[in-house]
Order: C-alpha cells, then structure tokens, then sequence
C-alpha cells in the first residue's frame, strides 16, 4: 500500500460553486480562473466541474493544451498574454486569447502575421503590476485594433482591495480603481471582477467576472466563511494515523521539543508534513479532524509526518483518517494562523501527493 495521503476533490462542490457565481455574474461572462494547476485542484477536475463556466482563465500555453486535451472546447483566457513570439503563435493555434499589458507584446503583434487572434487589454488602474495606464489606453486599443488579423475584445483591470469596503482608506479602493476606468468604459467592454469584487462590490459591473478562489469553496474574505457565501469547499486533504504513543506529562514531541505535554497525552502521528504542503510554520494547537472531532497540532511539522494531541479523541486509533483541511476545517483559519492566505496552501499542495475526485 502506498503512503495514506490524498486529496480528493468534490466535482459536485465545483458545479454547486459555479452555479453559485453564476448567480453573481448576473449576466455577464463568467470565466473559470485555472491557473496554478486549478489552485491545486488538478486542471481536468476543473474542465469537468466547470463545464457551465464561458471560458478558462488561465497563465500558459501548457495549460491551454492540457485543457484542450482535456475536452475544453469554450474560450481560454490568457491572463498574462504570451510570453514570447512562439508562444503567440502557439496561443492563436489553441484558439486562446491574450490579454496585452505591456508595450513589447504590441511590437511582438506587429512583427508577427496573424490571421484570427482575439485580444484583450490590460489596464492598470492602481495594482501597479501590469497593464497600460488609463490616459493611453484609447491610443494603444486603437493601434492594437489595427494591427492586421488581430481584434480587441474589451479592456481588462484587476482590483488590488476587492475583499476590503468600496470607498476605503487606501491609495487603491475598489472606487478609486472604477474612477480610473471611467473614461475607458465609455468607449469599451470592462472585465473587471474578481471573486471578491464579484460577490460583495455590486458597484463593480462589466462584461466578465473572473472567478478563482470562491469557485473552489473558499471565502475570498478571512472573516466570513464559505457557507455564509453559501460555497462548498471542493478540496480534502486528508491522511492516516499511522503510530499512537502516550507520552508522559513534562515531555515533548517533535523537532526543537515545542511542545511539551501539559498532562499524561496520547500522541497521534499523522501521514502529512511540509513536503506535503502542510506548512512548517503551523503552530501548536491549530486543529484537525479527527473521528468526528477537533485535535490540535501538538509539535513542530516534520517533512514527512505531523503529530496531534487526540487525549479527547479516544476513538482515534492507527488507520483513523484525519482531515488537515476540507469541510471541517477551514483552509483560511489554518493559514491565518501561520500568517498566509488560503490561496496559498491550496496551490501549494506537493505533486506527491495523489489527486483523486468524486
Ligand atoms: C487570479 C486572478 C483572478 C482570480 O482571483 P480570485 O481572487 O481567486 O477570484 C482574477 N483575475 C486575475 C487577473 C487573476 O490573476
């Protein structure tokens, strides 16, 4: 038998999740966001439990082809264009259609003949990572529109503070970034939303809606939770008990002894570590699920293996599974307690561990 250590993803929390922000979308174009291997959900879970979606969203080539190979027939959205000349060609080839941010892509455009490519351009509107300023957008849509063989969709933007009140005190709010845009809605399409701007910023319209963290369950906000947003989490992450030990009160578990036994403890060691994407700097006392109960994490997390303290859990035996995160334990609070986001344990799931869906 093989290390127990899986993930199984939930198509049916895929498709409830996309019915969801479907409803939000309210009309306009809902794309799927696929990027970093579907957020860790694996690419073809995706295709299957987005088959609703208008299109997928996503970084490269690579991942277009294994979309298309997957049976994805509706639109790619490329989100951070082509990368070079090859690479455009390749794009045009899958059907998929770039967003342009940057002078060198128009140049690259020109140089190259196209015969259907269809684009869309980025503005920035206050992120300060990609995209044209608002003053010369009009100018670089023209000159993008006339390049032969090539044809601009809409002007895309991306909000810096979409989970965070519309009007906030910050250099970027969501209606400082929709000021910037005006002067571009009056002659474009806008793409603008995210998942926060899509489910709580009904000032944020447009043609598109570009939907990642809460099409996999995850409330784009660390204060209101998945089912408030009425989404189900679609991931598990979930491995065996594989040794049970009692230590005695006053001695520790685990690399650097951090934690030390306040009582006589049963120690559980659980099939998980960092090098399964289980972060190492999880403190003492974030929880588990184990036998239909909550066990803190009791010590430092290994590469390999974590420990538990399940002294309550008296039904956890060797071989019980226990759930690191899904629909029990949430994946935000785990990493706002190791000072992250849910995003980036959920992309951050190592290859060796097995992907399955139900
Ligand atoms: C990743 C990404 C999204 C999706 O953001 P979520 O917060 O996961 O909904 C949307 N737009 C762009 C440009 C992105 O890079």
């Amino acid at each position: 038998m093989s290390r127990p250590i899986s993930v199984v993803i939930h198509i049916d929390a895929l498709r409830h999740n996309l019915a969801r922000l479907r409803e939000a979308a309210r009309g306009r174009t809902l794309w799927a966001v696929v990027k970093a291997n579907a957020y860790g959900h694996g690419l073809e879970n995706a295709v299957c439990g987005f088959a609703e979606a208008d299109g997928l969203a996503m970084l490269d080539a690579s991942e277009a082809r294994r979309a298309r190979a997957a049976g994805w027939k509706k639109r790619l959205l490329m989100l951070e264009g082509f990368f070079d000349a090859a690479d455009a060609h390749e794009l045009e080839r899958l059907g998929a259609e770039p967003v342009i941010h940057s002078r060198w892509q128009i140049e690259l455009l020109k140089s190259a003949p196209h015969s259907n490519l269809k684009v869309h351009v980025k503005i920035n509107s206050g992120m300060n990572r990609l995209g044209f300023m608002p003053e010369e957008a009009c100018g670089v849509i023209n000159e993008i529109g006339s390049i032969p063989g090539v044809e601009v969709l809409d002007a895309v933007t991306h909000f810096a503070n979409a989970e965070r009140p519309f009007g906030c005190d910050s250099a970027a709010s969501v209606s400082e970034q929709l000021k910037r845009m005006q002067s571009i809605a009056a002659t474009e399409e806008l793409c603008m939303a995210n998942s926060a701007a899509g489910l709580l910023q009904p000032d944020v319209k447009g043609n598109g809606l570009r939907a990642g963290i809460a099409l996999y369950g995850i409330s784009p906000l660390g204060e209101v939770s998945s089912q408030e947003l009425g989404l189900r989490p679609a991931m598990t992450l979930s491995a065996d008990i594989i040794a049970l030990r009692t230590v005695c009160r006053g001695e520790a578990v685990g690399y650097g002894s951090r934690w030390v036994a306040q009582r006589d403890s049963r120690i559980a060691v659980v099939a998980c570590g960092y090098a399964d994407g289980y972060p190492r700097s999880m403190p003492d006392g974030a929880p588990v699920w184990v036998e239909g109960k909550k066990a803190p994490l009791a010590g430092a997390v290994s590469m390999d293996m974590l420990t538990i303290d399940v002294t309550d859990v008296p039904q956890a035996r060797i071989g019980s599974p226990v759930e690191l995160w899904g629909e029990h334990i949430c994946v935000n609070d785990l990493a706002c307690r190791c000072g992250t986001i849910g995003y980036e344990l959920l992309c951050a799931v190592a290859s060796r561990v097995p992907v399955s869906s139900d």
